[in-house]
């Protein structure tokens, strides 16, 4: 995002933020109560670069923020070195691992690779102090909330999108480029 463009456009982050309404649903992971098998089914069946951690499908609370390429790195790690880590092992991103049945597999503890702060505005932030945001700290993308719930996920593509949108659409703003 070269600072050169001006966002003065009266867009949110509502318009501009993933999914659409006609799309999927957000792609994200339960802190605990998903196997190994279900984390690497998710990834695998999509190419997101990251998945927000949530503390429930029902609440949407957001925990952090995890890379698909951490997530894929550790798994394999664990698979390979980590005594008994399998398919059917409980991944957690909680502090303490969730109580399991005594012939439980061991579980795979991911909390370490877990953004614990990942950058959020709500769904009303205007998107030019979105865009100065992502300018400034420099982000690769960021969560969208409404009442503490997640909502959505803006990254750096869609916004340069969504630029070439307004351009497109409004042929005045193509004069001060
Ligand atoms: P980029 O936008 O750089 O291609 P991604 O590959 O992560 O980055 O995202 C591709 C598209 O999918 C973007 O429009 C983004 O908003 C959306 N997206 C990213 N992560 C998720 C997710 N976990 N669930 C649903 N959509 C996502």
């Amino acid at each position: 995002l070269e600072p050169k463009e001006e966002f003065d456009h009266s867009s949110l982050a509502v318009d501009v933020m993933r999914p659409r309404r006609s799309d999927p649903a957000l792609a994200v992971l339960t802190q605990e109560g998903m196997t190994v098998g279900e984390v690497e089914s998710l990834v695998e069946s999509t190419h997101y670069s990251g998945f927000p951690v949530v503390v429930s499908q029902e609440s949407q609370r957001l925990v952090g923020f995890v890379l698909r390429r951490d997530l894929l790195i550790s798994i394999d790690n664990a698979r390979k070195r980590q005594e008994g880590v399998v398919s059917a092992s409980m991944v957690f991103f909680t502090e303490h691992a969730p109580s399991q049945p005594p012939d439980a597999p061991p579980p795979l503890r991911l909390r370490g690779i877990m953004d614990l702060s990942p950058f959020t505005v709500t769904d009303h932030t205007p998107m030019d102090i979105t865009v100065d945001i992502f300018r400034k700290l420099g982000l690769r993308q960021c969560l969208v909330t409404h009442n503490g719930r997640l909502l959505g996920i803006i990254t750096k593509k869609d916004i340069l999108k969504h630029m070439a949108q307004i351009a497109n659409r409004d042929p005045d703003s193509i004069l001060f480029n």
